[in-house]
């Protein structure tokens, strides 16, 4: 079945960042915290100048990303948020210090996320209406949860290829394949050398591609401390202009696509009973 793509495209391509920066790390490392500063300083380089060549890069093409930011990055560098705000760009919740849901109570979730909600309304002057969880890692409890914080959808999930319906949220689906960190992220004593951009930019040009063929989307995900360096975002640039230039392709952000989806969408819709693990007799 053809999805109805925005203005009538072929296709869509998504561009989302997550503004993850040392989070991840802290949260991890949290019982028991290295000596090194290595891997703190290496994803740092996303807020101090990784986001801003990616701004730089989007403005060049009229590109608008969603950009999931944990609520502890947004009140540690909330001149660099408040820039991702004002150049126009969407900013969604992904966690307070990137905690995977598997790991909270729904309680804790709950917390950290309207937490994280107040930070970035604190920003914005608007509590954001979209989540990714951090890792991509989900449980059934964090989508009662987003209904509780108004949340109105999810973009953590792979059960399918445009958009469709969880317990009632919008779920923009993702795609490990055209996710970064599989590629780029190399933090030492790895038994092999990151990707090099000659080989992301021909694997992502094929996604994109494909998507345009069979009238799916493409969910592009980059992080500002890996792909914010500058071969890096060279690629994206020459990846993403033929995209934004090519009329059969919509490039909507996140919560735009998830608005179009309530007014103009088909496919699945998927209870909540219906998420978790079947039994077994
Ligand atoms: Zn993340």
């Amino acid at each position: 079945m053809t999805y109805p793509w925005p203005g009538g495209a072929r296709a869509a391509v998504c561009f989302t960042l997550d503004f993850d920066g040392e989070s991840p790390h802290l949260w991890r490392t949290r019982e028991n915290p290295p000596v090194s500063v290595g891997e703190l300083e290496q994803r740092r380089y996303g807020p101090r100048r990784g986001i801003r060549n990616l701004l730089s890069m989007m403005d060049n093409l009229h590109l608008r990303a969603t950009v999931f930011v944990p609520g502890w990055i947004a009140a540690k560098y909330p001149e660099q948020v408040a820039e991702v705000h004002d150049r126009g760009h969407e900013l969604a919740l992904h966690g307070w210090c990137h905690e995977a849901p598997t790991g909270l109570t729904r309680d804790e979730l709950h917390r950290t996320l309207d937490r994280a909600a107040d930070t970035l309304a604190g920003i914005t002057g608007e509590r954001p209406v979209g989540y990714r969880s951090p890792s991509w890692d989900m449980t059934t409890d964090v989508f009662p949860v987003l209904h509780e914080l108004g949340v109105t959808y999810d973009s953590s999930l792979m059960g399918e290829d445009r958009p469709y319906l969880v317990d009632g949220i919008v779920e923009v689906p993702v795609d490990w394949a055209t996710d970064d960190a599989p590629y780029y992220r190399y933090v030492g004593g790895d038994p092999r050398p990151p990707a090099t951009t000659p080989e992301v930019l021909a694997g992502w040009s094929a996604e994109i591609a494909a998507a345009k063929k069979l009238g799916s989307l493409c969910m592009i995900t980059v992080h500002p401390w890996l792909s914010g360096r500058p071969a890096r975002v060279a690629a994206l640039e020459a990846l993403l202009a033929p995209v934004v230039a090519d009329d059969r392709l919509a490039t909507p952000t996140a919560g735009e696509l998830a608005t179009h989806h309530r007014e103009h969408g088909t496919g699945y819709e998927v209870p909540l009973e219906e998420l978790g693990r079947p039994g077994h007799d």
